[in-house]
């Protein structure tokens, strides 16, 4: 069978119809997703995609840290988490601490670092509701073990 011109043109025509209304339901379903909140994931469940792992540890320039956050909170659906220095707000012994009540977190004069952020997000996670440890699951070893898997997985 042959395809004259007119009909290869009309196909073409159909075929670019096609692909753009599924670009915009992808969208679409993108957009629903980000407002979509997660709630009560397992551990496991809450452990983001290669490619969110990766875009965080990845992204670079200004704001690095709020693009970081943003890029999570994105993927998880809730309100970034704030972080800021300050001294007086970390117990001591400790070197960054959350704080549910104002979703932030706090380091200490040289506590910042990738994994330190992620271990607080965890708790930001936990906060927030997307996250939900059973009873005996211990809050600070799973914040650690997020921030090192995530870390991994975004290598
Ligand atoms: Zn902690």
């Amino acid at each position: 069978m042959e395809i004259t011109e007119r009909q290869w043109r009309n196909l073409s025509v159909k075929l670019d119809n096609i692909m753009s209304e599924l670009n915009r339901v992808q969208n679409r379903v993108k957009t629903i997703e980000q407002r979509t909140q997660k709630r009560g994931l397992s551990f496991e469940e809450s452990i983001p995609p290669h490619s969110i792992c990766f875009e965080v540890l990845h992204s670079e320039g200004l704001n690095l840290l709020e693009n970081q956050m943003k890029i999570l909170s994105d993927y998880y659906g809730i309100n970034t988490m704030g972080n800021f220095n300050c001294d007086a707000k970390v117990p001591s012994g400790a070197i960054a601490c959350y704080h549910p009540s104002e979703s932030n977190a706090y380091y200490k004069k040289g506590g910042w670092g990738m994994d330190v952020t992620l271990h607080e997000f965890f708790h930001h996670l936990v906060a927030q509701g997307v996250v939900h440890l059973n009873k005996g699951q211990h809050e600070e070893h799973w914040a650690n073990k997020y921030a090192e898997i995530v870390m991994l997985r975004g290598k």
